[in-house]
C-alpha cells in the first residue's frame, strides 16, 4: 500500500475503532459531555445553542481540551475560510451593534498578546474582542487533557518549548515574566530531564519493511559500534553512517570556512551526503526525516548549513567557524545560551502561556493565581464572552472580512465573521489581524496588490502532533526504550511524555501507570521545493480520515513495540490527532529563495499596517517561535497606537 495510505497489518488485531466509542467511559463523565461536541453531535449542539440564541461555548460541559479524535484544525474550523478562498461571496452580516476599542482576529499566542499589550498601553477598561475560528483558544498552543486511572495527564497539542534558536526576544521574556513564569526557577523545580535514562531507557531506531526490507527495532545510538552493527543495512551503508557520525574528514579542504558555508547553504543535506560524501542510498533513507521536527520537511529540502546549525553529523572535520547562518540565525557554538529554556516546558506545552494570557485578560474564566496552579485549572468557557467583561473571547468564529470604513471613531474598522453558518458584523477603533498571514488578502480586498502577493506567499508548513493514551508503559520498559526515530514510518518519531511535576500535577512515575505518548508526523513529498511539499502535505492531511490515522498509529506502535508485549487492542486507551495543515510559520530557506535584504522580505512587505488595521502572527516575523508571535503582536499594537 502507498506510504501515506493504510498499512498492511490485519486490522482485527489492532483494535481499530475502539478509540471513538470507548473514550466516554475511559475518560469519565466530563468527557461524556465533552464528547457530545464531536461530528454530528457538535452540529446538533450548535443547533441547540442557536435555538436558545446562545453559543456552544456558553453551554454546560463545553470543555474542548478533553476532546479526542481529530483535533488541531478540527472539522468545522476551516470550511468557511476555504469557501472564501474558493470565491464564495461574503454574506451580508447581521449587525450586532457591538463596538470595541480593539478587535483581534486570531486567538493564538500572538492575538492574545496583542490584546494584553493594547490593554496595558491604553486602559484596563479597554474594550477588546478576540475572534477565533477554533472551538478552543490558543492557536497552536493547544492543551490535550486526558483523565486516566483517576489522574489528569496532559500533552501539548502543538507548541511545546519556551526557547528559540535566535536570542530570545526581550519583549517576550518580559511578558512571560509578567505572566508569573520564572523560567529558571521553574525549570530547576519541575523538570526531570534524565528521568527515563535513570530507569535505563534509551532512544532507538525502527526500520520498517516498506523502506528497509525488514521490520526491526534497534535500541541505542548509531554512534555506538554495537548498535550500528545491529542496523539491518548493508556493510557499506553502516560504514558510511560510521564515517558521517564520527565526521572527522574535511570534505572541502581547499576552501575557507566562509566559502564552505556559502556552498553548504546552497546544497541540501541530502546532496551533501550523496554528492560530497558519496554515501550509499540506504544511508540517505536513514537520515531522511532527521529534519522533520525542526522544519517539517526532509533533508532534501534543508540546506547542509542549516543541518550543521542543528548539529546533524558530518561536519566536525570541516572546521566551520561560528557565525550566523541564513535560516536559523544560530551556530552550534551559540545555541546553548540564546535565551528561553531548553529544560522548562509545561505539561501542556505553551498552552499554559495562552491560558495565563486568558487568565490575565478574563480573570473570572480561569481560577487560581500562579503559573503552577494554572496547570490543573479548569477554564470556564462560558465566562469567556460575557457582555459585562471588558475583554471577550469568541470561539467558533471565522472572520471573513475586515475593512477600514474611514470613520474616525469606534466604527473605523468593520469586521464580519461567520459562526454557526450565520454572518455577524462588529466594529472597532482598531484591529489586529493575528491570523494566518496568507489568508489576509481574502479578508482585506482593499490591500495593494504587491502587499497581497507578499502575504499570499507566507504559507505555513503542515505537521501533526498525535497524543496516544496508553494503559501502561511496561512494553517500553521491557524493551529499554523511551523514544523511537522511525525514518520510514507513518509518524517519524514517538516518545514517552517527558516527566514534569508542577503544582499538584504529577507525571506517571512507574511503568504500571497509564501514560501519554507523543508522536510526530510530517506530510511532505521529498524531491520538490519546500513550498510544493507543504502544499501536497496540506492536501494530504485534509484528505486523511481519523480512521486512517488510527489504523496507522496502531499498526506502527504494534510493529515497534510488540516484542515488549504491547497489545494495541488492550493498551491503547485514546488517540488525539492534532492536525495542523497550517503549522510552522514560513522561514527563509536559502535553498529555494534569494537572500533578500530585510525590507524586501515577504513577511516585512506583507505586515505593513493599513488604515486602522495592523498585522501580527508569527508569520509576520518569519519565525515559527513563540517569541516571534509575541514580538509581532507588540509591533502591531505599537503601530496602531503610534508608540
Ligand atoms: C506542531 C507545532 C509545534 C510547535 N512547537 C513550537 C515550540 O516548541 N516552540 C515554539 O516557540 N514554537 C513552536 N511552534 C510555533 C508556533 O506556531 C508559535 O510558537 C506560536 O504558537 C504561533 O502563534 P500565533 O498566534 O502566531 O499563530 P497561531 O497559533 O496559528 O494562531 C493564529 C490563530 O488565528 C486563527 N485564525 C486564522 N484565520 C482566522 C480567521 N479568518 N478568523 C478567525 N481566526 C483565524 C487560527 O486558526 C489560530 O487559532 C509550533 C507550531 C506547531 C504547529
Amino acid at each position: 500500500m502507498a506510504k501515506n495510505g493504510k498499512r498492511s497489518t490485519p486490522g482485527g488485531k489492532l483494535g481499530e475503532g475502539r478509540c471513538i466509542p470507548r473514550r466516554d467511559f475511559l475518560q469519565g463523565a466530563l468527557v461524556a459531555s465533552a464528547t457530545t461536541l464531536c461530528g454530528p453531535l457538535l452540529r446538533s449542539y450548535a443547533a441547540g445553542a442557536a435555538q436558545t440564541s446562545g453559543a456552544a461555548q456558553d453551554l454546560p460541559g463545553y470543555y474542548p481540551p478533553m476532546l479526542t479524535g481529530m483535533r488541531g484544525s478540527h472539522p468545522g474550523s476551516f470550511e468557511s475560510a476555504h469557501a472564501l478562498r474558493d470565491g464564495t461571496a461574503v454574506p451580508q452580516g447581521a449587525d450586532t451593534g457591538e463596538t470595541y476599542d480593539l478587535i483581534v482576529v486570531g486567538g493564538g499566542i500572538s492575538g492574545l498578546s496583542a490584546a494584553q499589550f493594547f490593554r496595558a498601553r491604553t486602559s484596563p477598561r479597554a474594550r477588546i474582542l478576540v475572534l477565533d475560528n477554533h472551538d478552543d483558544f490558543g492557536g497552536h498552543a493547544k492543551r490535550n487533557e486526558f483523565h486516566l486511572g483517576g489522574k489528569t495527564q496532559l500533552l501539548n497539542g502543538g507548541t511545546l518549548s519556551i526557547e528559540s534558536p535566535r536570542p530570545y526576544s526581550a519583549v517576550s521574556e518580559r511578558l512571560i515574566e509578567d505572566l508569573g513564569i520564572d523560567v529558571d526557577a521553574l525549570s530547576r523545580k519541575t523538570a526531570h530531564p534524565q528521568f527515563y535514562e535513570k530507569l535505563g531507557l534509551r532512544g532507538g531506531v525502527f526500520f520498517d519493511r516498506e523502506t528497509f526490507g525488514v521490520d526491526k527495532l534497534v535500541v541505542g545510538r548509531a554512534t555506538d559500534a554495537k548498535t550500528l552493527a545491529d542496523f539491518p543495512l548493508s556493510q557499506r551503508a553502516k560504514e558510511d553512517i560510521q564515517r558521517i557520525e564520527s565526521g572527522s574528514v574535511d570534505f572541502m579542504p581547499r576552501l575557507s570556512s566562509a566559502e564552505k558555508k556559502l556552498r553548504l547553504s546552497k546544497m541540501s543535506y541530502r546532496d551533501f551526503l550523496h554528492n560530497v560524501l558519496k554515501t550509499d542510498p540506504a544511508t540517505i533513507l536513514y537520515y531522511q526525516t532527521r529534519t522533520h521536527g525542526e522544519w517539517g520537511v526532509g533533508i532534501d529540502a534543508v540546506s547542509a548549513l542549516d543541518c550543521w546549525g542543528i548539529e546533524l553529523p558530518g561536519f566536525k572535520g570541516m572546521k566551520l567557524s561560528p557565525g550566523s547562518i541564513p535560516r536559523m540565525g544560530y551556530t552550534p557554538a551559540g545555541y546553548a545560551d540564546t535565551g528561553g529554556s531548553k529544560n522548562l516546558h509545561f505539561p501542556d506545552g505553551n498552552a499554559t502561556i495562552a491560558r495565563l494570557l486568558v487568565r490575565s485578560l478574563v480573570p473570572d474564566a480561569v481560577p487560581g493565581g500562579t503559573a503552577e496552579d494554572i496547570v490543573m485549572a479548569r477554564v470556564a468557557y462560558d465566562k469567556l464572552d460575557r457582555s459585562g467583561s471588558p475583554v471577550r473571547l469568541r470561539l467558533n468564529s471565522t472572520v471573513v472580512r475586515a475593512i477600514n470604513t474611514g470613520a474616525a471613531d469606534s466604527a473605523a474598522v468593520e469586521v464580519t465573521y461567520l459562526r454557526d453558518g450565520k454572518s455577524h458584523v462588529v466594529r472597532a477603533r482598531n484591529c489586529v489581524l493575528a491570523c494566518y498571514n496568507m489568508m489576509i488578502p481574502y479578508l482585506c480586498p482593499e490591500l495593494p496588490a504587491a502587499q497581497k502577493a507578499a502575504l499570499h506567499s507566507l504559507v505555513k508548513t503542515p505537521l501533526v502532533y498525535t497524543s496516544v493514551a496508553l494503559r501502561n508503559w511496561e512494553s517500553f520498559q521491557k524493551l529499554g526504550l523511551q523514544g523511537v526515530y522511525a525514518p520510514g514510518s507513518y509518524h517519524s518519531n514517538f516518545r514517552l511524555n517527558p516527566k514534569v511535576d508542577i503544582g499538584s500535577y504529577r507525571s506517571p512515575a512507574t511503568p504500571a501507570e497509564p501514560i501519554l505518548v507523543h508522536m510526530t508526523r510530517t506530510p511532505c513529498q521529498p524531491g520538490f521545493p519546500e513550498l510544493e511539499q507543504n502544499k501536497a502535505g496540506r492536501a494530504e492531511l485534509l484528505a486523511t480520515t481519523f480512521a486512517t490515522f488510527e489504523h496507522n498509529i496502531r499498526d506502527q506502535l504494534t510493529r515497534t513495540l510488540s516484542a515488549g508485549g504491547f497489545d494495541p487492542a488492550r493498551d491503547i486507551e485514546a488517540i488525539t490527532v492534532n492536525r495542523w495543515p497550517h503549522g510552522y510559520a514560513p522561514e527563509y530557506n536559502p535553498l529555494f529563495e534569494p537572500d533578500l535584504p530585510e525590507a524586501q522580505r515577504p513577511n516585512v512587505l506583507g505586515r505593513a499596517p493599513f488604515g486602522r488595521i495592523a498585522i501580527a502572527n508569527s508569520d509576520a516575523g518569519a519565525a515559527a517561535y513563540t517569541d516571534s508571535a509575541i514580538d509581532q503582536a507588540n509591533r502591531a499594537v505599537n503601530e496602531l497606537l503610534q508608540v
